[in-house]
């Protein structure tokens, strides 16, 4: 049996890793042993920490961890190593996964969920957003403290080393070369001098991939290109917190941001899979969340971990089947399509596998 740690986390986490466990069992029948970790808000009330040192290490010790969301309101006014953000970010750091891979692809039957103009949705988008995801300001040293003359200030520092660079253009070069061989990298190259460097470093990177087209934009200019032009973009390379801002922005561009999984991944297989949304209190409890993005998640996970491309391709086209039937979760319900409940979701993507 192969391993995989499982974090359900907060909120609406447990309801679509329930789902996508479920599904992942009916693609792939007693090929995985889960084991259930406590991580975020939970972990904090039962444990008084949001990573216990017993979670990681199963993690660790796991062929790939499947994540849900953590955080929440009851947990917000925290001190910062209490948060359960912190959790997650230990998560990253101690499974060694650098390279977040963000896919944001238009279903053509969500097609008018797509809040750009016909003609641009019409001509297609389908591109990869690569984050850095273990460096840069969210990882570098955070202080507030108080001027010499009395006034409150405070500074997080941004740092990247050369080698955290290199690593990650390999994965963004490599993703290319198996699409449509387009790296556009972002940065802020004009102001940061971590962007001078970023830039020098991807380009020198590029030069072993001669194949693929290279560009490069700076973060504001990328942020308008993404909502004019964004079947332009095959494969995109960015820092930590803009690649943060721009991935959120990209699952707007593509519908709900319940349908976006993501995964993150270190030098081997090991790698930490999770929908790209948060907790998400205002619907937790409801049975109204949208599990695909958690589903299309444990697809990745299949695909990257452990190489059964047949059972992922099975499930994401088990997620376009129900989506063309017009079955829809209330956050990416219009008029004219079937709106049902996140449990009816897990249950309908089950019947088509
Ligand atoms: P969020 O993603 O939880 O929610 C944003 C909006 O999207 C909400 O209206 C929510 O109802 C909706 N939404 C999110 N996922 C959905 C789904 N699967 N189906 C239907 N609708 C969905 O972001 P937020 O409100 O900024 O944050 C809520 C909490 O989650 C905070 O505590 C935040 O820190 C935490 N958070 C956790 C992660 C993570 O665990 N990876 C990521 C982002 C935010």
């Amino acid at each position: 049996m192969k391993k995989v740690a499982v974090i359900p986390g907060d909120g609406i986490g447990p309801e679509v890793i329930g789902a996508a466990l479920d599904v992942i069992e009916k693609a792939a029948p007693k090929t995985f042993e889960f084991e259930s970790v406590a991580m975020g808000g939970n972990a904090i009330d039962k444990y008084g920490e949001p990573l216990p040192a017993e979670s990681l290490r199963i993690c660790q010790n796991a062929d790939a961890t499947l994540l849900g969301a953590v955080g929440g309101p009851k947990w917000d006014n925290q001190p910062p190593e209490l948060r359960p953000e912190r959790g997650l970010l230990g998560v990253r750091k101690g499974l060694g996964v650098f390279a977040n891979i963000r896919p944001a692809k238009i279903f053509a039957p969500l097609a008018s969920a797509c809040p750009l103009r016909k003609d641009i949705a019409e001509k297609g988008i389908d591109f990869v957003i690569i984050r850095e995801l273990t460096g840069g300001i969210y990882f570098g040293k955070h202080e507030a403290f108080t001027t010499p003359d009395g006034e409150k200030a405070a500074r997080d520092v941004m740092e990247y080393t050369e080698h955290e660079i290199r690593r990650i253009a390999h994965v963004a070069f490599k993703t290319a070369m198996g699409r449509r061989k387009i790296v556009t990298s972002i940065d802020k190259a004009n102001i940061l001098t971590v962007s001078r460097l970023w830039r020098e470093v991807v380009e020198d990177v590029a030069k072993e991939y001669p194949e693929v087209k290279l560009n490069h934009l700076y973060v504001d200019n990328a942020s308008m290109q993404l909502i004019r032009v964004p079947n332009e973009f095959d494969v995109i390379v960015t820092e930590n917190t803009f690649g943060d801002i721009l991935s959120d922005e990209a699952s707007q561009i593509v519908g709900s941001i319940g349908m976006i999984p993501s995964a993150s991944l270190g030098e081997g297989n090991q790698g930490l899979y999770e929908p790209i949304h948060g907790s998400a209190p205002d619907i937790a409890g409801q049975d109204k969340a949208n599990p695909i993005g958690t589903i299309l998640a444990g697809a990745m996970m299949l695909r990257y971990s452990f190489g059964m491309t047949n059972e992922a391709d099975r499930i994401e086209h088990a997620v376009d089947e129900v989506l063309k039937d017009g079955l829809r979760t209330p956050d990416i319900f219009t008029e004219g399509t079937k709106l049902i409940t996140g449990s009816k979701m897990r249950d309908e993507i089950i019947s088509r596998l």
